[in-house]
């Protein structure tokens, strides 16, 4: 049975066409699936009977199993969503004083290992689905509308404002899923969210980034963490692939479409290894072409990852020399850290299908 949490709008028009159905149907089905978060095809009081009917018989609309949720003692909250009977997957919500922001996976386990990053340490099991990734927004909304009191969220209310694509995976990597789900993200009928609030992280594949600046152009997060290629073919290995020049350049090519006029740097201060004042100098240099703005990102230990992070002077120091170049800098709070819901801290359960746990396991039994 088809699950119509797949579908855009015009997915869903297509879909309701093949049906000898009016297009507009899909406009009223994104409002219930997406906006009002009601699943039951019955619920659906604007539609006629015998079509609830009919859907009922040929769709689903199918919601992954909540595994577990768990709530910081600052608020912020973590759902351990299974994406099938070996796999599962994180999605964190971070409320502040002037929003909510949601923190969505993109596939079971990451590729690119990446050797400060818990999930990347997991390796690979697969890309999540259209409905997979859309779910983590539905289910979020679902249990913080309970808490808010209301069985159906009225017309124009939104509890999450922002949604981030920093969770589990490389979302670039699971391009056309990624990139339908956040147009259901922006599709007013549907979660109504602005380009702006929705911000893609990614490592840095080129290609990509240049395909999503004309299909869907949403904020952009790039994970620097090395000013220099050297240090980042070891730390982020898809530098190997397209370094640091090559990076730069597709940044200048995405700000032509932006929905901001700068680029989010992530950079994740690992001790001793890119957090020294060279560092910060080489960093300055490296983005000197480059509209941009920096989140430091204090590193989140996990169990075996050899980094450390870097001492707050160090940070302090680090920072003061990006603002001095004139630079917007943040800090990234870290939250959530009592439930391992901090950034790079996701786990989620991977059968991982690369071996490299086995590889790795085995090598540090030696
Ligand atoms: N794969 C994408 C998005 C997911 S990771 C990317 O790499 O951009 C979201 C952010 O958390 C990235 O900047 C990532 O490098 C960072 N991160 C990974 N592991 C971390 C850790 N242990 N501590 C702090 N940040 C981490
Ligand atoms: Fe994958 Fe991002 Fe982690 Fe790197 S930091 S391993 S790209 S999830």
């Amino acid at each position: 049975m088809v699950n119509l949490l797949n579908f855009n709008q015009p997915q869903l028009a297509q879909w309701f066409a093949k049906q000898g159905e009016k297009p507009f149907r899909a406009k009223q089905l994104m409002r219930w699936m997406h906006h009002f978060g009601v699943h039951d095809f019955e619920r659906m009081t604007d539609i006629a009977k015998v079509l609830r009917e009919k859907l009922a018989m040929e769709a689903e609309i199918t919601l992954p199993h909540v595994q577990l949720e768990q709530v910081s003692n600052d608020g912020t909250r973590k759902w351990l969503i299974g994406a099938d009977t070996a796999n599962s997957i994180e999605t964190v919500f971070i409320p502040e004083d002037d929003r909510g922001t949601l923190c969505i996976s993109s596939q079971v386990g990451c590729a690119l290992e990446c050797t400060f990053c818990s999930t990347g340490r997991q390796g690979f099991n697969r890309n999540l689905s259209v409905a997979e990734i859309i779910s983590q927004l539905a289910i979020a909304n679902r249990s913080l509308r309970q808490e808010a009191g209301y069985d159906m969220l009225p017309a124009g209310e939104r509890i999450i404002s922002n949604v981030v694509m920093m969770g589990m995976g490389e979302p670039l990597a699971n391009y056309d899923n990624v990139v339908t789900a956040m147009q259901i993200m922006l599709d007013d009928n549907a979660y109504g969210l602005s380009r702006r609030r929705v911000t893609l992280s990614t490592s840095g594949m080129v290609p990509a980034m240049d395909k999503l600046k004309e299909d869907c152009p949403v904020a952009l997060a790039v994970s620097l963490h090395a000013p220099n290629d050297a240090l980042r073919d070891v730390i982020v290995p898809i530098n190997k692939k397209y370094p640091l020049k090559e990076l730069m350049a597709a940044c200048n090519r995405y700000l032509e479409k932006a929905p901001r006029d700068f680029v989010t740097f992530e950079y994740v201060m690992l001790d001793g290894v890119n957090d020294t004042v060279e560092h910060a100098h080489q960093l300055v240099d490296l983005v000197k072409n480059v509209s941009c703005k920096f989140n430091l990102i204090p590193f989140n230990p996990f169990p075996n990852s050899g980094y450390g992070t870097s001492k707050a002077n160090h940070m302090r120091v680090f920072r003061d020399i990006l603002m001095q170049a004139g630079y917007v800098v943040t800090v990234r709070k870290t939250r959530g850290e009592d439930i391992d819901a901090a950034c790079g801290q996701l786990a989620g359960k991977v059968l991982d299908k690369t071996k490299r746990t086995a590889t790795r396991i085995a090598i540090e039994a030696i």
